[in-house]
């Protein structure tokens, strides 16, 4: 089955505590998700943007939030940290496939996640 992929735009990109960024992107038409899941993003290289590879970012909003919240801790000169830190701000395109991953948050008890961003999306009421 072809993995969905979806371009969107980013509403916001901000600092909220030393190496660690908040961004939020417009939820595409047509994307679900189940808290606990994550998505990949078209990462560009910073000195050449034809140069693409994916990575994997929890999705920290919770599934009837309005828009898409991820959480990013900086890996001084990592491609995706570079792309954040310098590159992404409210208005920019960003092209995302998903969402992926099994390990999500049921009523009757917690499944293992591979981040704290992706709780957040489970806890939210
Ligand atoms: C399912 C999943 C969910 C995830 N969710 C999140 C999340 O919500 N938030 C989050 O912050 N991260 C998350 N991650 C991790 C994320 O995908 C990235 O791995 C992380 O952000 C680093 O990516 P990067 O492109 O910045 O660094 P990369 O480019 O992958 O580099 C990583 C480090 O290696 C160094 N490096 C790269 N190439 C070389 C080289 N040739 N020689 C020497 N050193 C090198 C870089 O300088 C950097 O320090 C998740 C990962 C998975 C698998």
């Amino acid at each position: 089955m072809p993995v969905p992929s979806f371009t969107t735009t980013c509403l916001g990109n901000r600092i909220i505590a030393r190496d660690v960024y908040e961004f939020l992107l417009q939820k595409p038409e047509g994307f679900s998700y189940k808290a606990g899941q994550f998505v990949l993003f078209d990462v560009p290289l910073m000195e050449n943007p034809a140069d693409i590879q994916t990575r994997a970012f929890s999705i920290a909003s919770a599934p009837q939030e309005k828009e898409l919240l991820f959480v990013a801790k900086m890996k001084e000169g990592g491609r995706a940290s570079r792309w954040i830190a310098e590159a992404l701000n409210a208005g920019s395109s960003v092209r995302l496939q998903g969402p992926f991953g099994v390990s999500f948050h049921r009523d009757e008890y917690w499944c293992g996640t591979l981040s704290c961003t992706a709780y957040r999306s489970t806890g939210v009421r």
